[in-house]
């Protein structure tokens, strides 16, 4: 089992992407390491950078709601993020900045082993769905459906900031908090 504890004191000090050029910190996730649900996001944006913590601003109000429609509280979930640094103007993470970055999700879904995983937003559903028969799907076909990913399973769902731009994903996107939470009643 991997030291996450060492990997996240290197992941603090990482230069393998040029995003280490602009960011404040790295933001590397919080929350119990015994965590059943671990929730990921895109990317760090401006207040994340500065904090040093994912999902503090207004996405993260969002995703508060998120999380006591299905009945959680932040105490509860590990939330991290695809890609650990704030890309500039918050612009899409670059296909080198996801592929430079991803061991460190895999380490802390290899050491936390959630029961489900909450992918928010099309990067991560991409970032965790890259190596199988889904890795081309739309977000649109996979959100709200549970996924089985042999050791956990994973959930799409609409990233929060999404349905502040589209309120017509605020239904669908409270649907899946549901159907989280029913999936956790049965495990
Ligand atoms: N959006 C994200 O995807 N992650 C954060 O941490 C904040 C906003
Ligand atoms: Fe390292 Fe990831 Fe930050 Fe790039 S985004 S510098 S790979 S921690």
């Amino acid at each position: 089992m991997p030291d996450l504890a060492r990997i996240k004191e290197r992941a603090l000090a990482c230069k393998k992407c040029s995003l280490s050029e602009t960011r404040t910190q790295v933001v590397w996730g919080s929350g119990p390491l015994d965590a059943a649900v671990v929730f990921v996001g895109e990317a760090p944006g401006k207040n994340e950078d500065l904090g040093g913590e994912p999902f503090v601003g207004a996405a993260g109000k969002i995703l508060d709601e998120f999380l006591s429609a299905a009945d959680l509280s932040r105490d509860d979930v590990y939330i991290a993020n695809t890609v650990k640094c704030r890309p500039p103007n918050n612009r899409n993470p670059l296909p080198e900045e996801l592929s430079a970055c991803s061991s460190y999700l895999v380490a802390q879904l290899v050491f936390i082993r959630p029961v489900i995983v909450v992918a928010l937003g099309r990067f991560a559903v991409h970032a965790l769905l890259a190596s199988t028969p889904l890795a081309t799907t739309t977000m649109k076909d996979v959100h709200g459906k549970l996924i089985n990913m042999g050791q956990f399973k994973m959930l799409p769902v609409y990233h929060p900031a999404a349905t502040i731009y589209n309120p017509r994903m605020r239904e669908p996107f409270f649907e899946a908090a549901a159907i989280l939470k029913q999936a956790l009643d049965r495990t």
